[in-house]
This record gives C-alpha cells, sequence and structure tokens, in this order.
C-alpha cells in the first residue's frame, strides 16, 4: 500500500518522526501502529525515521515487516549499540522535514500528544516544543530514584533543572540546522537544545507504561550519562576544585599559625592526630582534582580522534 500523498511527490515534508529503539521487539509494532494512526490524522506530508540502535532481537526484523504497511517508515541499523544519543543525532541528520520530533519507541512518550505539539509550532509561536512530565505515576520506585539521582546531579553541577524534562520535544529545522552544525562528538541532546536559545513553548504529558520490555537505563549507566552531561555541558567542576584548593591553603595556613603559636609559647606541638587527618584529606583532594582533570581530558581525548558517532550497518528506504 502506497501512500499517494507522500510517495511520488517532491511535496517537502513537513513532519519527520524520528525514534530511537534498541531491543524493542515486543512493543515496536503497537507503537507503529498508534503512532501512524495518529500522524494521518494530523499531517499529511511526514516521514518516520525508526533508529535501531543495534537490536540484539528481532526490532530490525519487525522494522522490515512494518515497511511494507507503512510507505512513510524509514529505517537506519547501527552495527552495534552506540546509545540514544547516537541515534537521535541520526535521526536527526536524515530527517528532511521543516519540524522534526523526536520520541521514544516503547509508547512512554504518547503520540497523542502529537497535534498539541504541532499546533504552537504552525502558528509560528515557538521553534521548540519540549514535552514535560506530569506524573512518573508508570515508572517503579528503582527508576524513579536513579531520575531523582540524575536530576539532583545535574542541579547541582550545572544549574539546569531537568526534573520535568524529556527527550520528547519538536525542533523547528532552525534549531535542527542548528544542532547539526555542532562538531561536537560528546552529545547531550536536553542540554544542547537548551542551549541554543530558541524561543520554547511547554506541554506535559503522563508518562505511560512501556508497551513491552523494561528501561535499558541502570544506575551505572545513569551516572555515566550524568558524568557526560555534566562534564560535556560545563567547566564548573574546574571551578570548583580550584575554590576547595584555596580553601584547603587557607586552612593550612591557620593551622601553621597556630603551630607557631604554640611553639613561641613554649608548648610543645601535640596533636598527630590533626596533622594525619590534613594530610589525608589533601592527599585525597588532590587525587578527586585530577580524577575531575582526567575527565576532562578524557573528552577532549575523544573529541580530537573525532571517531564517527556510530555506524551504519543497514537502511530502510
Ligand atoms: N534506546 C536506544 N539506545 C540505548 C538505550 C535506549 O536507542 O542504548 C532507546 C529505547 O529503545 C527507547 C528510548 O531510547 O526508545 C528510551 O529508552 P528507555 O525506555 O530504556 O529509557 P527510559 O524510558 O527508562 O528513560
Ligand atoms: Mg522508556
Amino acid at each position: 500500500m502506497i501512500n499517494a500523498s507522500y510517495a511520488g511527490t517532491s511535496a517537502p515534508v513537513e513532519l519527520s518522526v524520528v525514534v530511537p529503539a534498541f531491543n524493542e521487539e515486543q512493543g515496536i509494532a503497537p507503537f507503529l501502529e498508534l503512532l501512524f494512526g495518529v500522524l494521518r490524522s494530523c499531517c499529511t506530508r511526514f516521514e518516520v525515521w525508526v533508529i535501531d540502535d543495534g537490536s540484539r532481537d528481532g526490532t530490525w526484523r519487525e522494522l522490515t515487516v512494518a515497511r511494507a504497511r507503512y510507505a512513510e517508515l524509514r529505517g537506519l541499523r547501527f552495527t552495534r549499540n552506540f546509545g540514544k544519543e547516537a541515534a537521535m543525532l541520526a535521526g536527526l541528520r536524515c530527517a528532511a522535514g521543516q519540524a522534526v520530533v523526536v520520541m521514544d519507541a516503547d509508547g512512554q512518550h504518547p503520540p497523542s500528544l502529537l497535534p498539541q505539539m504541532l499546533e504552537p509550532w504552525r502558528a509560528g509561536r515557538a521553534q521548540m516544543i519540549a514535552a514535560q512530565k506530569a506524573t512518573r505515576k508508570s515508572d517503579n520506585i528503582a527508576s524513579r530514584l536513579n531520575a531523582r539521582l540524575f536530576n539532583g546531579m545535574m542541579r547541582v553541577l550545572t544549574g539546569l533543572d531537568l526534573t520535568a524534562a524529556s527527550d520528547y520535544r519538536l525542533l523547528d529545522r532552525r534549531v535542527v540546522d542548528a544542532l547539526l552544525a555542532f562538531p561536537e562528538k560528546v552529545r547531550f541532546f536536553r542540554g544542547m537544545t537548551a542551549w541554543t536559545g530558541f524561543p520554547v513553548e511547554y506541554v506535559s504529558f503522563d508518562v505511560a507504561p512501556r508497551i513491552a520490555g523494561t528501561s535499558h537505563w541502570s544506575s551505572a549507566q545513569l551516572v555515566k550519562l550524568a558524568v557526560t552531561a555534566v562534564f560535556a555541558y560545563t567547566a564548573k567542576p574546574l571551578g570548583m576544585i580550584l575554590r576547595l584548593g584555596l580553601i584547603g591553603m587557607a586552612v593550612a595556613v591557620i593551622l601553621l599559625l597556630q603551630a607557631l603559636y604554640s611553639w613561641s609559647t613554649g608548648i610543645a606541638v601535640s596533636g598527630w592526630t590533626s596533622l594525619t587527618v590534613v594530610v589525608l584529606f589533601f592527599g585525597s583532594a588532590n587525587l578527586f582534582a585530577l580524577g575531575v582533570l582526567g575527565i576532562y581530558l578524557a573528552q577532549l581525548f575523544d573529541e580530537i580522534k573525532a571517531r564517527p558517532e556510530y555506524l551504519v550497518g543497514d537502511e530502510l528506504r
């Protein structure tokens, strides 16, 4: 079945939907059914790019099957798992639409929100429409704790409040082009879109339960994402270790003065314990500071190697 509204015409695509998918074999077919239903009702010229992020299950097979049903479906398959950031980037590169929406493949970002996101963009009120999480009722305690940990770290270290933020957003072509012009390899989509400064409007949604399967994020992966996000986004930690060093020097000077005073009054310098504590504290502060520098260095290393963010194994057009 070929959709006459799209295939064979050279009319520009109004909306591209980018969907990163990793091991979503069970949920992808019902998700596409839902998505195409909504798209057909609110848009005439659209395309859907599903980026298979190196799934080890039958996600790609499901996509090739679905291709027969949906003429507007396109797909890329990575050679291995490169991560959601890489998948979103690949989608943005492929997307031809005047607007691009990024959404998850698991149904947690309800497609029914699309008309609401298109409206302010079509009216020209905003170049970005960000969907914000009103509730996380469907998430279990562990993933809520994970999210709190992540958001807390981000707030303290970057000043960005991401509590309600999600990757579900609509971007105008200008925003997409701006993002694609970023040469950097270490990416954090939510932070980078905020950085561009284009006018934003918000719509809120209740996070739906997953159609199938479980979340791919472990606590360790979230900590890794937080570290990437923080260090790719801000140089603040460098300033923080500088201040820590200054405070330490001030404390050391005070202790020195106190020791000199005790010596001058003839009281023997006691306090082996305090000495040990001070040595230990500044020893570890040194190591910590080196670690922070090391992370920046590692990111610089990644940027300078300039390897591709992902490799494509298969394509579905
Ligand atoms: N995803 C991906 N690559 C990965 C991990 C996840 O493309 O390495 C996709 C996944 O298929 C889903 C979206 O990113 O469409 C969000 O992932 P998930 O549902 O696991 O995260 P959560 O909803 O728990 O934040
Ligand atoms: Mg999810």
